[in-house]
C-alpha cells in the first residue's frame, strides 16, 4: 500500500489567511524553520494506479496537480477511483464541489455525513449534472467494505469505519429544527487494509479521545496517522486566538499528561506513527522546537505535504 500525504494541516492550512500568530507570521517571512502545509487529505493505493482519497480538502485541485500519480492518463480520466470521508468538516468535504467537471465520483461516507453535505445544499446540485455523477456508498460502523471505482472494479483496498469521539461540523450546529444530538457516525477513523498483503493503515485525523475500540484499531495497524491538531489544550486561548479549548473542538492534544503522546506511549510498538491535521498554532510545526523534539523522540513523525509511506 502506498500512502501519499496531499495535505497535512488542519482547517485553515499553514499559514492561515487571516492568522498572524507567531507560526503563521514566521513561515510567511521565512524566519521559522517550518514549511507551509495545505489542508489535510491523503491518497492511498494498492497498485499505484488506482487511488483513493481520504478526505477532499478545499485545496484539492492544487493537491492533485502536486502529485503525478493523480494526473489523468487519457483525454477525460482520473486515477481517483473513490473518496472516503472521515467527517463532514468543510476542510474535509469542500473540495468535492471543486471536482464538478462532470466526472463520476464514488464517495464512501456514513449516512450522517452524506445527509449533512447534501440536505438543503443548493451547491450540491453542481454534482448532479447527470444521474450517476455521484455514487454514495454507505459506511457502517464496524463493517469492512471493499473499495471500488464507479464501474464496480475493486481497487485492492478494504475500509472499516471506527467511531471516534468527535462532533458534527460547525455549520450544522444549532440549526433550527434539526436533530442536534451528537451521533457516533459524525466522526470516524478508518482502518484501511490491503487485500493482497494484509498490511493495515489506521487513519484517525480527528479524535477527541482514545476509547478502547479506538486503541484496538490503532494497535494492529502497520501505520498510524493520528490527530495532531493541537499540542496543548489551551493553545488558542493562550495565544489570544479565541476562547475555544482543544476539547471544545473535539481534539485530543498531543502533549501533556492527558495527551495522545502519553496515552499511546508503548502501545504502538511496531507501527509507523504520524501526526496529521496539524493546526497552524501547533509548536510541532517548528522543526527546532522542544515539542517537535519530544514527539520525534517518542517515534512520531509530523506529516508534511508530499510525504510518502509504503507499507
Ligand atoms: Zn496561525
Amino acid at each position: 500500500m502506498r500512502i501519499r500525504v496531499l495535505g497535512s494541516a488542519a482547517g485553515g492550512g499553514f499559514p492561515q489567511w487571516n492568522c498572524g500568530c507567531p507560526n503563521c507570521r514566521g513561515v510567511r517571512d521565512g524566519t521559522l524553520r517550518a514549511t507551509p502545509r495545505s489542508q489535510e487529505s491523503v491518497a492511498v493505493s494498492a497498485d499505484g494506479a488506482d487511488w483513493v482519497l481520504l478526505n477532499v480538502s478545499p485545496e484539492v485541485r492544487a493537491q492533485i496537480e502536486s502529485f503525478e500519480g493523480l494526473h489523468p492518463r487519457g483525454p477525460r480520466h482520473s486515477p481517483i477511483a473513490a473518496i472516503v470521508l472521515t467527517n463532514g468538516d468543510l476542510d474535509h468535504v469542500l473540495g468535492l464541489l471543486s471536482l464538478r467537471e462532470s466526472h463520476p465520483l464514488v464517495i464512501y461516507a456514513t449516512e450522517r455525513m452524506r445527509a449533512g453535505f447534501t440536505d438543503g445544499n443548493v451547491l450540491y446540485r453542481t454534482l448532479e449534472r447527470f444521474p450517476e455523477q455521484v455514487t454514495w456508498r454507505p459506511l457502517k460502523l464496524g463493517r469492512e467494505e471493499t473499495l471500488a471505482g464507479a464501474d464496480g472494479t475493486p481497487c485492492g483496498l478494504l475500509v472499516e469505519a471506527v467511531a471516534v469521539p468527535g462532533k458534527p461540523p460547525i455549520h450544522l450546529e444549532n440549526r433550527p429544527g434539526a436533530r442536534t444530538s451528537p451521533d457516533p457516525e459524525d466522526n470516524i477513523g478508518l482502518r484501511v487494509r490491503d487485500a493482497a498483503t494484509g498490511r493495515r493503515l489506521a487513519y484517525f485525523p480527528a479524535a477527541g479521545g482514545i476509547p478502547p475500540a479506538v486503541a484496538d484499531a490503532l494497535a494492529d495497524a502497520d501505520c498510524v496517522f493520528f490527530d495532531g491538531t493541537f499540542w496543548s489544550s489551551d493553545e488558542l486561548p493562550a495565544q489570544g486566538l479565541g476562547a475555544k479549548r482543544a476539547a471544545d473542538m473535539a481534539h485530543l492534544p498531543i502533549g501533556g499528561r492527558e495527551g495522545s503522546l502519553a496515552a499511546l506511549r508503548g502501545r504502538l510498538p511496531s507501527a509507523r506513527r504520524v501526526y496529521i491535521h496539524v493546526n497552524n498554532t501547533n509548536p510541532v510545526l517548528r522543526e527546532d522546537s522542544p515539542e517537535r523534539k519530544e514527539a520525534e523522540a517518542a517515534g512520531w513523525t509530523i506529516a508534511w505535504d508530499g510525504m510518502e509511506v509504503t507499507l
